[in-house]
C-alpha cells in the first residue's frame, strides 16, 4: 500500500505524469526514463464495483512497477491512463462505453507521437480490460505508434494472454512475462468476479458494495459457457444478466493484495530485463 499523503489513492492521475511539472517531465526523459502506460475502458463491472475498475486496477499495478523498477535502477514515468477503450462482449450494458478500434488506434498513435516530441524512447503498456478486440487494438495501436514515431513501444502480459487474443509470441512489439498469476478454481472466474473484486476491495475498499457481496451467487461457468458469453452483446446480456462472470462473494482482500503484488511482481521483472538487455 502506498504511503503518501493521499489516504485513498483514489485520483488516477496520482503518481502520473498528469501530476508533475514540465521541468519534472523535461528531467525524467532527459534521464532517459522509459514510459509505463495502462489501457482500460469503462464498463460495467456487476452490481458490487464501479465502471472504472479496468482503469482503477492497472493504474494501482503500475505505481507498483514503477516502484519495483526504481528498486532495481530503472527510471520510470506513468503516462495518465487510457479509458475510453473496445468494449465489444459487454458493450450493451448500461455504463459500457463503445468506441471504434479505428478511432482508439488513432488517438493511441497521436500519444505515442506526443511521448517522441518530448524525447521518451521507450514504452511499456498493459491492459486493464480482457476483451480480445481491445487488447488486440491495443496491439495495433502501439504497432503504429512505434512504427510511425520510432518510440520502441511494448505490450506486457503473460503468455497465455497473448495466445487468448491471436498475437504470436514473438511479435517485435509484444513483451511475455515469465509465467503469470495463475486463476485455479472448477469454474471460470473472468469478470468482476473473485480476482476482480478481491483486488479493488485490496486497493479501493471505498469503491467496493461489500455488502453486496454474500448475496451474488458464483455463476458456475465452463468453456461452453464463456464461449457463448464471449459472443457479446445480447449473448452477454443474456448468460450474465447480473453483470459479473465469477464468484465474487468469495472474494478476499488479503488475497486480492497477493495477487495485485504478484503481478506486478511478473511486470516489473519482465521490463527491467528488457531495459538491461539493451540499455
Ligand atoms: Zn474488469
Amino acid at each position: 500500500m502506498s504511503t503518501d499523503k493521499h489516504s485513498a489513492g483514489y485520483s488516477i492521475f496520482r503518481e502520473t505524469m498528469a501530476d508533475m511539472t514540465f521541468p519534472e517531465l523535461a528531467d525524467a526523459a532527459a534521464r532517459r526514463a522509459v514510459v509505463l502506460w495502462g489501457l482500460g475502458v469503462i464498463e460495467q463491472h456487476g452490481p458490487h464495483l464501479p465502471l472504472a475498475t479496468d482503469v482503477y486496477m492497472p493504474s494501482e499495478l503500475l505505481r507498483r512497477v514503477r516502484r519495483l523498477l526504481a528498486e532495481k535502477g530503472v527510471n520510470s514515468v506513468i503516462m495518465p491512463p487510457f479509458y475510453w477503450g473496445v468494449n465489444h462482449v459487454s458493450g450493451l450494458f448500461p455504463g459500457s462505453f463503445v468506441v471504434r478500434p479505428e478511432i482508439m488506434v488513432e488517438l493511441m498513435v497521436d500519444l505515442i507521437k506526443s511521448l517522441k516530441k518530448d524525447s521518451f524512447a521507450r514504452l511499456f503498456c498493459v491492459s486493464g480490460h480482457g476483451d480480445a478486440l481491445h487488447n488486440r487494438t491495443v496491439h495495433a495501436g502501439i504497432k503504429r505508434g512505434a512504427e510511425e514515431s520510432g518510440v520502441q513501444a511494448y505490450f506486457v502480459g503473460a503468455p497465455s494472454f497473448f495466445k487468448r487474443i491471436g498475437i504470436e509470441a514473438g511479435d517485435p512489439h509484444v513483451l511475455p512475462t515469465d509465467g503469470e498469476v495463475e486463476r485455479p478454481g472448477k469454474y471460470f472466474d473472468v469478470h468482476a468476479g473473485k480476482y476482480e473484486t478481491s483486488s479493488m476491495w485490496a486497493v479501493y475498499p471505498g469503491l467496493v458494495k461489500d455488502e453486496l457481496l454474500p448475496g451474488l451467487k458464483s455463476t458456475d461457468f465452463v468453456l461452453d459457457d464463456i464461449a457463448e458469453w464471449r459472443k457479446g452483446g445480447e449473448h452477454a446480456l443474456r448468460k450474465t444478466p447480473q453483470g459479473y462472470l465469477g464468484d465474487p462473494a468469495a472474494s478476499d482482500r488479503g488475497f486480492g493484495e497477493q495477487v495485485m503484488a504478484d503481478h506486478a511482481a511478473l511486470v516489473a521483472a519482465a521490463i527491467a530485463d528488457k531495459v538491461r538487455a539493451a540499455p
